[in-house]
């Protein structure tokens, strides 16, 4: 099926996409990669008047780190992440994350704001940054405003964005020097959407965890945080108990559905060996950092 019509604008600054899309409102749409804008605009799931290619503006497509945080530009291609060796080596569970999103046509495209910003509860980068730890930063009509992460996601493709607002990047804090993360996905074919999947982040101190960052993909309305499994560690030593306590409170706190990909049962126990194989790594990994 070909898109219902709309008028297509190609904006070379910010401003000028802003306005563009305060003068059409909720009739408009950002476009990034276009890898889920496109297909649900052929389907007419969707069939806005505007679109707003930001493709053209300048000043979006850096990944580096600025005033001790890690910067991701609105126009960062997941391929882009999947090279960088900065995620490998400081930002372990981004750099776990980017190779296992889709596949390389898709990689090329996507990008990791567009990621967030389409809110689907299987998408891969809203765990990882719930996991570490994101702000998102947006710009609309009455300024600049940040969101922490994990108030963007409301709903399956819904957020916490107004009409008109465009992400502008995505910051994540220095993790600092003990620290180690892995994402592990569970797909039924290379470039499929998760069955289920788990982020983990962990920073020692002195040996305890300072923090652990724990979340979930596939298993809830949006990628969601294993809240009481992060609670039960902090501050903990990363012992088998913690590990394997952490990893049962995980798959105890969710109520995934039974469908094409598994049944609710299978997803949850996928949810806590997941979780403690990536415990295991991310402290590993933290202790030789
Ligand atoms: C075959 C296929 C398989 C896929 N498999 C996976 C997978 O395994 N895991 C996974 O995580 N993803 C997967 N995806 C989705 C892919 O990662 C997309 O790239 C991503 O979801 C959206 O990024 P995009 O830049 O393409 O956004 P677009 O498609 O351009 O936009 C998506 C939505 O976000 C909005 N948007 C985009 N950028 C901004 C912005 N800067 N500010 C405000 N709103 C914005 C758009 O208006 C639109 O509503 C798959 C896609 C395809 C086609």
């Amino acid at each position: 099926m070909y898109p219902a019509s709309f008028e297509y604008f190609a904006p070379t600054s910010l401003d000028e996409a802003l306005e563009t899309l305060e003068r059409f409102g909720d009739e408009a749409k950002v476009l990034a990669g276009g890898q889920s804008l496109i297909p649900l605009l052929k389907l007419r799931v969707t069939a806005p008047r505007a679109l707003v290619d930001i493709n053209r503006v300048e000043g979006l497509d850096g990944l580096a780190e600025k005033g001790g945080r890690l910067r991701i530009g609105a126009l960062v291609r997941h391929k882009t992440c999947e090279r960088s060796d900065l995620l490998k080596q400081r930002y372990g569970v981004l750099g776990s994350t980017a190779p296992q999103v889709s596949d390389p046509i898709v990689r090329n495209l996507g990008t990791v704001c567009g990621s967030v910003a389409h809110a689907d509860p299987q998408g891969d980068w809203g765990s990882a940054l719930l996991a570490i730890g994101a702000d998102v930063v947006v710009r609309g009509p009455s300024g600049e405003r940040t969101i922490p992460i994990d108030e963007l996601f409301q709903g399956p493709f819904m957020t916490a964005l107004e009409p008109g607002e465009i992400v502008t990047r995505i910051d994540v804090a220095d993790p600092g020097a003990r620290a180690g993360g892995q994402y592990l996905k569970l797909e039924r074919k290379v470039g499929d959407f998760a069955t289920a999947a788990v982020a983990v982040h962990v920073s020692l101190s002195n040996g305890t965890i300072g923090r652990a960052g724990i979340a979930l993909t596939g298993v809830g309305p949006t990628n969601l945080k294993a809240r009481e499994a992060e609670e039960a560690l902090a501050g903990a030593e990363p012992t088998d108990e913690a590990i394997t306590t952490a990893a049962r409170l995980a798959a105890e706190g969710v109520e995934p559905l039974d469908d094409n990909r598994g049944s609710a049962e299978y997803k949850r126990n996928v949810v806590r060996v997941f979780t403690e194989r990536a415990l295991r790594a991310s402290v590993a990994a933290a202790r030789e950092a």
